[in-house]
């Protein structure tokens, strides 16, 4: 039978790319789970993916209700779950002031982190059902992790601290809505995010992969300029942004590409082993990338963990 994979966020970016890859393929039927049906249906119609190779299912990750809906609607479907892709992302960098989930939480860090983190929790249990060979969870992460670049030390640097305000519920009101309890900043908030995305990945990893034979691993597909998530930059920063990293950087990759290498995490049969940030040289070979002292923190991971299954409401 064909593979059948979850991508969040597929209607725009990597996402998107990664469904069109994977289709391609005819090996794959892709589950789109994206916040605007509209939007998802065009897209998937545009990037050329066959009818019978994608269904669209409604998932707002800003929302934990909507996400538990998701899980319902997905069960109620009778599809396996092979893979689950952890793609979709906010970025919001010229924020003043935060915004919020449906539940109250910072809008970055609800929506990459705690949605994610309720969605891959719940749909573990769907992941261990399957009989897929190769089972696979994947959190997409960032080059914040990096310590070998120089784009991972600009300014605002991610910084967990000791996370008083994701204890505290990241609300504003009671608590900061900054995970170390500093004053808001919308692109360390991202960062963040991110950071708490790869130690997530870590952290299943040590306490489900022995048990479950389930690969979990994360990645950094490149610097793919032109995608959806600088949507909220200065038009300035997104005029300059492509060139800069095409031609300064050398850290460019198309969303093509980027697409092609989040397909191989998800399908390559040499792409099997579990707690694994994957990146990509220059000739786009990959390798076992090492993550900052921060992004690879077991008793941080620990701490994340616990604190995030309280506030999604799982402990
Ligand atoms: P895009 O903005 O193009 O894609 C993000 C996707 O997430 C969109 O499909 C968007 O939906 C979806 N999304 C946002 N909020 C929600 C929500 N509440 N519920 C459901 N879906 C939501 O950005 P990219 O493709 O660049 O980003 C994809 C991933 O790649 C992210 O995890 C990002 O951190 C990572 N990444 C990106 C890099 C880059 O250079 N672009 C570099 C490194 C990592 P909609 O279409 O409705 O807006």
């Amino acid at each position: 039978r064909k593979g059948s994979v979850v991508i969040t966020g597929a209607s725009s970016g990597l996402g998107l790319a990664t469904a069109k890859a994977l289709a391609e393929t005819g090996k794959w039927h892709i589950i789109m789970a994206c916040r605007d049906y509209l939007k998802a249906a065009r897209a998937a119609k545009s990037a050329g993916m066959a009818k019978e190779n994608y269904t669209i299912m409604h998932l707002d990750l800003a929302s934990l209700d909507s996400v538990r809906q998701f899980v319902d609607n997905f069960r109620r479907s009778q599809m396996p779950l092979d893979v689950l892709v952890c793609n979709a992302a906010v970025y919001l960098p010229t924020a003043k002031e935060p915004t919020f989930t449906a539940e109250g939480f910072e809008l970055s860090v609800g929506t990459n982190h705690l949605g994610h983190f309720l969605l891959a929790r719940l749909l573990l249990e769907d992941l261990k059902n399957s009989d897929y060979p190769s089972k696979r969870l994947i959190i997409v992460g960032s080059i914040t992790g990096n310590t070998n670049t120089l784009a991972g030390n600009v300014p605002p640097k991610a910084n967990l601290g000791d996370l008083r305000g994701l204890q505290g519920g990241l609300n504003g009101l009671n608590s900061s809505a900054m995970i170390d309890g500093g004053d808001f900043d919308g692109a360390k908030a991202y960062k963040d995010s991110k950071v708490c995305n790869m130690l997530t990945m870590q952290e299943f990893h040590r306490r489900y992969h022995e048990e479950t034979g389930i690969t979990f691993s994360s990645l950094y597909p490149g610097c793919i300029a032109t995608t959806g998530l600088f949507r909220e930059h200065i038009p300035l920063f997104r005029t300059l942004f492509p060139p800069f990293q095409k031609y300064i950087t050398k850290g460019f990759v198309s969303e093509d590409e980027a697409g092609k290498r989040l397909a191989q995490v998800v399908s390559d049969p040499s792409l099997t082993k579990s707690g694994v940030y994957w990146s990509w040289n220059k000739t786009s070979a990959s390798f076992e990338n090492q993550l900052s002292q921060e992004a690879s923190d077991a008793e941080k991971a620990r701490k994340v963990w616990d604190i995030s299954e309280k506030l999604v409401g799982l402990a």
